[in-house]
C-alpha cells in the first residue's frame, strides 16, 4: 500500500513538475524580448536577495524586499495587463488550432492577390493604408472600434476605403478570411522603444496589433509610399509585390499546415525576413 502511495505521489509529482516547467517555459518564451523580460529578471533578483539578506541578518533590507515582492506582484498584474492578456491569448491559440478558410489555397491566393493589387496602387499614389489580416486571434475588440463592412475582399474596395478625406480612410481595415470585416478601426500602439523614431503612429499601430495577436499587418506609408509588414511585433520594410506575396503565402501556409513543425517553419521564416526597424 505504502509503496503504491509512494508510486502515485512520484508519478503525479513528476507530472506536476513537468506541467509547471512547461508553463514557466512557455511564459518565458512569450515575454522574452518584451518589457516583461526585464521585470522578470528584477523579480528573480529580489527573490534571490531575500534569503541572502536573511542569512546575513540584514533585517531592514529583508523587510523592504519582502514588502517589495508583495506589492510588486499586484503591480505586475496591473502594469502588464496587456502582456498577460497577450500571453493567455497565445496559449489559447496554441491549444485550439481551428480550421480556416485559408486551407483553401486557391481562395487564399486570390484574396492575397486582391489585397496586394490595392496595396501597390496605394503605394504608387502615396496613399496611407493600414491593413490587418486576421489569423487565429479573433479581433472582435478591434472591429468594434471601427465601422463594420463585411464585403468580399476586392482591390477596388480596398483602394476606395483609403481615399484621403473619406470617413473610413483613417485607422485600420480588418480582413477576416475572404471578407473585409471593418474599416476605420483603432489599433493599440506598440510600446516598443526601439522602433525607428522616424516612424509615426500608423506604423506604431501596425506593430502594436502584431504584438498583441498573430495578425499579419500591411502598412503603406503616406509620406514615402513604402510598403511594410508587421508580424509578431517585427516590422520589415520596402517590399516589392512579389516578395510580399511570397512572404504572406508562406506565413499563412506555415500557420495552417498541420503536417510540419509550426515552430521550425516560423524560425526559418523569421530568419529570412527579420530586418531593422
Ligand atoms: P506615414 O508614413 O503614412 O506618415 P506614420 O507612421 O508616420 O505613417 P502618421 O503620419 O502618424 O504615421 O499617421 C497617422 C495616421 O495613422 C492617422 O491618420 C491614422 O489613419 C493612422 N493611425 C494612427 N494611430 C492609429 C491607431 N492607433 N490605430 C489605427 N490607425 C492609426
Ligand atoms: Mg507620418
Amino acid at each position: 500500500m505504502i509503496i503504491g502511495a509512494v508510486k502515485t505521489i512520484n508519478v503525479t509529482s513528476i507530472l506536476d513538475i513537468l506541467a509547471v516547467s512547461f508553463i514557466f517555459y512557455k511564459a518565458y518564451m512569450l515575454i522574452k524580448e518584451t518589457r516583461g523580460e526585464q521585470l522578470l529578471k528584477g523579480i528573480l533578483l529580489i527573490i534571490l536577495l531575500i534569503p541572502i539578506s536573511s542569512i546575513f541578518h540584514l533585517t531592514m533590507l529583508n523587510w523592504i524586499l519582502q514588502r517589495t515582492i508583495t506589492i510588486g506582484v499586484l503591480s505586475i498584474v496591473i502594469i502588464f495587463q496587456p502582456e498577460i492578456r497577450s500571453v493567455l491569448e497565445h496559449l489559447g491559440r496554441s491549444a485550439f488550432n481551428d480550421l480556416h478558410v485559408f486551407q483553401d489555397k486557391e481562395k487564399m491566393n486570390e484574396v492575397i492577390t486582391q489585397i496586394l493589387n490595392a496595396v501597390f496602387i496605394l503605394s504608387e499614389t502615396k496613399t496611407g493604408a493600414l491593413i490587418v489580416i486576421e489569423q487565429r486571434t479573433k479581433l472582435e475588440d478591434i472591429i468594434k472600434t471601427g465601422t463594420k463592412i463585411d464585403a468580399i475582399v476586392s482591390s477596388a474596395l480596398l483602394e476606395n476605403i483609403f481615399v484621403v478625406n473619406t470617413p473610413l480612410h483613417d485607422g485600420a481595415t480588418i480582413i477576416r478570411e475572404d471578407r473585409i470585416i471593418a474599416a476605420g478601426c483603432f489599433l493599440p500602439l506598440s510600446s516598443n522603444y526601439n522602433i525607428n523614431k522616424k516612424l509615426g503612429t500608423r506604423h506604431r499601430a501596425g506593430i502594436g496589433i502584431s504584438e498583441n495577436s498573430d495578425a499579419l499587418v500591411i502598412i503603406v506609408s503616406e509620406e514615402t509610399g513604402v510598403v511594410s509588414l508587421a508580424i509578431n511585433g517585427k516590422l520589415t520594410r520596402s517590399y516589392t509585390k512579389e516578395k510580399l506575396k511570397d512572404i504572406l503565402l508562406r506565413v499563412i501556409l506555415i500557420r495552417f499546415s498541420k503536417k510540419d513543425s509550426f515552430k521550425e517553419k516560423v524560425k526559418m521564416w523569421k530568419r529570412k525576413i527579420i530586418g531593422k526597424y
